[in-house]
């Protein structure tokens, strides 16, 4: 074995051999494989084999996609067959709210180019005979279904030998029966690893463990949120219709997904594969795996399966009459969002995960293509926040892991309405006013652990949502909130954010060369500032704030805690001239806003506030009402005459009590998330982690007055130079849908010119209430930008007119926040 690796792989399971073979491919053949046992021994030897594009995520349906395409060529690339069967995937739908659902994929599909077609009954008939299309007695009436042609099934075991080739033949080692046991540092910062066949130094190290993911992260001081849940199919005898449809020349079926019943059937040797997503499955090896389960499985519980199993039948008859041949249970890697963590771990500098694949399968391609990416060029190709390892953070205990594994588990094949909040393992993190505002009618969602309002039920209203594609029975209440804010005053809890201090002889300096605008000189001044890929792409977005000499206030998205911290963490200069300290649980936010703010502020600050001694975009440390040391800031994310408080966290329901006291005379209440989504909207403001992502330069987001080409070095200028050279491919734009009844962009749709051409998408949508306009925001081509210019949207399925606004359709000149 070798002593020394430029990378080191752990793990090898279809996701480790999908590493190195894109390491491989990318050049890095200087890497070896460390599997404890043999290849595929995890939970790759025994998975279905399934390869479903279907995914409502951009991110993860581009890997998707990819793998499929790259699984479809390397039998020719490796002469290793890979038995994949393009046998095309159908997905029924018995409700209307399951039809939307595949209509607003579809929107992503058009995005990412995924294959797919929306089929009716009688097609359905057609692509599958065998089933029954139900008459709402017994089976529920199938009224529509979703067909991807290109995907199908393939046998894990030679995909993953496939991929083995690949990566041997292009000098990558691999070593079985080599189980890492132990690892440390060395003094220049690689990691020494210790297996039970020796030892080996590496500058790089990927853990791909699958089940074995967090006594793999313990190795490295990490909590890694991948626990495993056991999953069960069923491997049913041969079928005697099945085997006469295809002797009368019928090609094998479509992989059948009954999303409302919840499960999936595929051909095996002319009898099934059933394969259920049950309530009442447990998370397993919470501690790790134990010794003895090896290559193993569970005892298979067919009782927990029954009510899928009777649904099948009734969908499709014939298979009652099969016997069943096996159950195979194993356990699949879960996380609490459901979606893979692939990509940096954070605190430890040229560590890397793929892990908690759940569809490690379909994503190993795709996966292991943007992580080699990642490692190789230092940063990866697309937008990979929604499967970046680092938007946990260190909320995610074993139990809140355990309950939020078994609750995603069990909702795979729910609909993902966009408004969906689950309840497992909730609350955890609340805000101090937390009690108030439940008190006060809020319905409550959950980021990053936190509890964030996202209305507020009025007296007499249910304070429940009833989650949906189009607009619901919050639409009204949302819309008050709004008026609220747009004409009297509100308060939005902004606790959850992300906040900074950074301080030091070295602070101003260090982070202008991290940001592409000119970091606030001046005690006081505030600036929005964005860090930048290397590609020129926006990776995160700080508020900064010079508080005093030496010393800066960054203000980050909530859910960007570890990702930004890590970022900030990492960068920092090596000779200790600045000090950086996460003080996001220490001062919680409350969001002033409204044409009243300043005379309810007034009540409680000493301190003049109007424009000459507290003009927009600057910020004073200032004692309101009891409370000393808030951080006073004169901006918000909604567009309003206002000012955010940052507060040390004691202060919390000192300062809530005061606010609304103050308030009361003019008509003060609470606002939550949903209203500051239509808010920003009709401002244009950019939202970090949807409008504004790694795919796109701050030219391409119009926010070309937060770039400063002419100040010194930072991280991306020479792409963003570059760019402006050769042209900005995309333009921001802030659009108006016309003709909506119920049915807003959400984000994700495409954009069309006249003709039918996809030129661009929507990044984000909602409906403005002051503005009564259906409102969308994205990016297209440049010359579909001009303001007036006419495009086309498809929103579930339909296609809507829509014409482009001036940026900040609300108050354009801003006249109102700076009133
Ligand atoms: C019943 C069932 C059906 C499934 N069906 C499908 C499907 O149809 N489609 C789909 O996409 N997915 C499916 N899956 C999920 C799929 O099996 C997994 O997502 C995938 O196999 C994960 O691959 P992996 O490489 O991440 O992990 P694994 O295959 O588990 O590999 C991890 C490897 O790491 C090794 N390892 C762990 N610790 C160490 C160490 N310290 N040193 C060295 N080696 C170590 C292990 O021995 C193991 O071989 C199914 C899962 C189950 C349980």
């Amino acid at each position: 074995m070798k002593t020394h690796a430029r990378v080191a792989v752990i793990g090898g399971g279809v996701v480790g051999v999908s590493t190195l073979y894109h390491l491989a491919v990318k050049g890095w053949t200087d890497a070896v494989l460390l599997e404890r046992a043999e290849l595929t021994a995890g939970s790759t030897w025994h998975a279905a084999g399934l390869l479903p594009l279907f995914n409502m995520s951009y991110t993860v349906g581009q890997l998707h996609k990819y793998s499929v395409d790259l699984y479809k060529r390397l039998p020719a690339e490796t002469g290793q067959d890979v038995s994949f069967h393009v046998t095309g995937n159908l997905r029924l739908a018995t409700c209307r709210d399951r039809m939307d659902e595949y209509q607003k994929y579809c929107g992503t599909a058009n995005t990412i180019g995924v294959p797919f077609q929306v089929i009716g009954p009688k097609q359905v008939r057609e692509l599958w005979p065998l089933v029954e299309l139900g008459d709402d007695a017994g089976t529920p009436k199938i009224v529509g279904a979703l067909y991807h042609p290109d995907d199908g099934h393939i046998a894990p075991a030679d995909l993953t030998m496939a991929l083995r080739k690949g990566a041997r033949s292009r000098g990558a080692e691999i070593q079985e029966q080599t189980e890492v046991i132990a690892v440390k540092r060395t003094s220049s910062g690689e990691w020494h690893l210790t297996t039970n066949k020796g030892d080996i130094v590496a500058e790089h190290v990927v853990c791909a463990t699958g089940n074995y993911a967090r006594q793999t992260g313990r190795m490295f001081g990490l909590n890694v949120p991948s626990i495993p849940v056991e999953h069960q199919y069923i491997v049913y005898d041969e079928s005697p219709e099945l085997k006469a449809y295809r002797k009368s020349g019928g090609r094998e079926l479509a992989v059948l997904r009954e999303s409302d019943q919840s499960y999936y059937l595929r051909e095996e040797r002319m009898g099934w594969i059933l394969g259920p997503y049950e309530s009442g499955a447990p998370a397993r090896f919470a501690d790790g795996v134990p010794d003895w389960f090896g290559k193993s499985l569970f005892e298979g519980d067919l009782e927990r399966l029954l009510p899928h199993v009777e649904a099948a039948q009734r969908r499709v008859p014939s298979l009652a009459t099969c016997g069943i041949k096996d159950i195979v249970n194993g356990p699949i890697a879960y996380t609490p969002d459901g979606s893979p963590l692939i990509g940096p771990a954070w605190g430890a500098r040229n560590l890397w995960l793929n892990e908690g694949h759940s569809f490690g399968i379909t994503a190993a391609g795709g996966s292991g293509w943007q992580l080699a990416e990642w490692i190789v060029e230092g940063e990866p190709g697309i937008d990979m926040m929604a499967v970046d390892p680092r938007r946990y953070g260190p909320y995610t205990s074993k139990r809140y892991v355990v309950q939020k594994n078994e609750e995603t588990y069990r909702n795979v094949f729910v609909i993902h309405f966009p408004d969906e909040e689950r309840p497992d393992a909730r609350p955890a993190k609340t805000s101090p006013v937390y009690d108030k505002l439940a008190r006060m009618g809020a319905v409550f969602g959950q980021r990053y652990g936190w509890e964030r309002a996202n209305w507020f039920a009025p007296a007499g209203v249910p304070a429940k949502d009833r989650w949906s594609f189009r607009r619901s029975n919050y639409f009204e209440h949302v819309g008050n909130e709004a008026l609220r804010l747009r004409q009297h005053v509100g308060v939005i809890d902004l606790t959850p954010f992300t906040k900074h201090e950074v301080t030091g002889p070295g602070a101003e300096s260090w982070l202008d060369g991290l940001v592409a605008n000119k970091v606030p000189t001046k005690i006081g001044r505030i600036a929005l500032c964005h860090a930048l890929t290397r590609r020129g792409g926006i990776r995160s977005e700080f508020t900064i704030t010079k508080i005093a000499d030496q010393h800066f206030y960054v203000v980050s998205a909530g859910a960007a805690e570890r990702y930004d911290s890590d970022y900030l963490q990492q960068a920092l200069p090596p000779d200790g001239s600045v000090a950086l300290r996460n003080i996001t649980m220490s001062r919680g936010c409350f969001v002033v806003a409204g044409p009243r703010s300043r005379d309810v502020l007034a009540k409680l600050v000493d301190a003049p506030l109007d424009n000459a001694a507290f003009p927009w975009l600057t910020g004073q440390v200032a004692e309101v009402g009891l409370a000393t040391d808030v951080y006073l800031l004169r901006v918000n994310f909604v567009g309003a005459l206002g000012w955010e408080l940052h507060f040390p966290i004691e202060y919390a329901h000192h300062l809530f009590d005061s606010l609304f006291a103050a308030g009361a005379e003019f008509n003060i209440g609470m606002a939550g998330m949903r209203a500051m989504e239509s808010l920003r909207l009709e401002k244009s403001y950019r939202m970090w982690g949807s409008d504004l992502t790694p795919d796109y330069t701050p030219y391409e987001a119009g926010l070309d007055r937060f770039v400063r080409l002419n100040k010194g070095a930072f991280i991306g200028k020479e792409a963003l130079e570059k760019q402006l050279k050769a042209g900005v491919p995309h333009r921001f734009i802030t659009f108006e849908v016309h003709g909506v009844t119920d049915a807003d962009p959400l984000g994700n749709e495409p954009l069309f010119d006249l003709k039918g051409n996809i030129v661009g998408r929507a990044t984000a949508g909602y409906y403005g209430h002051a503005l009564q306009k259906s409102l969308g925001l994205g990016y297209v081509k440049p010359e579909f930008a001009t303001v007036g210019g006419a495009i086309e949207i498809e929103i579930l399925g339909e296609r809507k007119r829509a014409t482009v606004l001036v940026d900040s359709p609300y108050d354009p000149e801003n006249k109102e926040l700076r009133a």
